[in-house]
């Protein structure tokens, strides 16, 4: 009979495979939230760490008891101490060719952002990006995805079918919970070679890091963000880090702010910079152009202070003080001095 038939020839379930990454032995909190995303698909997630001996023992550690993850592989090589996309897609293409796979997940790094639509393009598939929401339906193998476009102002929603036997997609951190650990879990741990690359395109020379005492910006309960009022370097450190400090919160910018160079670029907030959603984001002395309200809007309380009371910021603020920033901000430290 046709119901039954149907059953038999249900497809098969998804197995992920979830790029995870990790700085100097310290998982990317991005990826935890990925993990999340990827056992939405209901089926096998496969986490995959890549790095040099001196990283990967640790983060595989902690990695294999993360809830969500069915089984785990790694691969350690001094080619991929520096995690450059042209040595590390010939692995991810021999893991993939003839796999039984049916999506890539991954957090969007600028490693991730690289190299995944790098990957997808070599096994000639599509890949979506920075996804907000997902939702596979196993009987016709085609996964629905949301992702926001025009600088988060309209949200898109697409589809790939099953022709897509590969399915690449990114997820959008601040939409998902990380995943947490689970001290009991038993998962498959298995070591995968390397693959070495003759003749690589790109040589890594040098990485500087932007070095801070202060939360990590994406994922800090509480940011306190500036703009072009704040005049130079040492105002917008003076007026503002003050406030941060008080509020044990992560200081974030405008990109006037940091176009000007008041500010590190990895401060930046907004469509080209990072996306934030904390418990409290304070916009001091920003406008509330789309391209930065894109990084921010989604944040559970927004406090801006602005002098001009017509400023779009406003129009997102739960709690808009209209002041001059230089008189404002000083009061507020006090007041949370009390
Ligand atoms: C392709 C593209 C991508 C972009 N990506 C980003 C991005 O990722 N992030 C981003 O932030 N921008 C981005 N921008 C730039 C964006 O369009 C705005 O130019 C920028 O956000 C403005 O920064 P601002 O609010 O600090 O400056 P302004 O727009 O100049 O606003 C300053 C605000 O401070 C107020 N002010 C002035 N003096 C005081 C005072 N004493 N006290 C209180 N308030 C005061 C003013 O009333 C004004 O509202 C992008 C633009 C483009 C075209």
């Amino acid at each position: 009979r046709p119901l039954l038939s149907r059953n038999y020839a249900s497809a098969s379930s998804p197995h992920a495979l979830i790029f995870l990454e990790h700085r100097q032995g310290v998982i990317d909190s991005g990826s935890l939230s990925a993990l999340t995303a990827a056992s939405q698909l209901g089926g096998q997630v496969t986490g995959l760490v890549v790095g040099s001996s001196e990283h990967v023992p640790t983060v595989v550690d902690k990695v294999k008891k993360l809830k969500g993850l069915t089984s785990l592989l790694h691969s350690t090589s001094d080619l991929y101490s520096q995690q450059l996309p042209e040595t590390l897609a010939p692995l991810l293409q021999k893991l993939l060719s003839g796999s039984e796979y049916t999506h890539v997940v991954s957090t969007p790094t600028s490693l991730a952002k690289s190299l995944l639509p790098r990957v997808a393009a070599i096994l000639d598939v599509p890949a979506v990006s920075e996804i907000t929401s997902l939702e596979h339906d196993s009987s016709s193998n085609s996964t629905t995805f949301t992702r926001p476009i025009y600088a988060g102002n309209a949200i898109s929603t697409v589809r790939l079918p099953s022709s897509v036997p590969i399915k690449f997609f990114t997820v959008r951190a601040t939409n998902f919970d990380p995943a947490p650990s689970e001290e009991s879990q038993e998962i498959d741990v298995k070591a995968v070679d390397p693959v070495d690359v003759q003749d690589c395109p790109t040589e890594h020379i040098s990485t500087q890091l932007a070095k801070s005492d202060r939360p990590d910006l994406s994922v800090a309960g509480r940011v306190v963000s500036g703009g072009r009022p704040l005049k130079n370097a040492e105002t917008f450190a003076a007026t503002l880090n003050p406030l941060a400090d008080i509020l044990g919160a992560a200081v974030g910018a405008s990109r006037a702010a940091v176009d000007a160079g008041y500010a590190d670029n990895s401060l930046q907030v907004g469509q080209t910079g990072k996306v934030v959603a904390p418990e409290l984001y304070m916009a001091i002395g920003i406008s509330g152009a789309i391209q930065h309200l894109a990084g921010m809007k989604d944040s559970k309380m927004i406090v801006a202070v602005n002098k001009d009371p017509d400023a779009p910021i406003f129009q997102v603020a739960d709690v808009g003080l209209v002041a001059d920033l230089y008189e404002a901000v000083p009061q507020i430290i006090e007041k949370l001095k009390q």
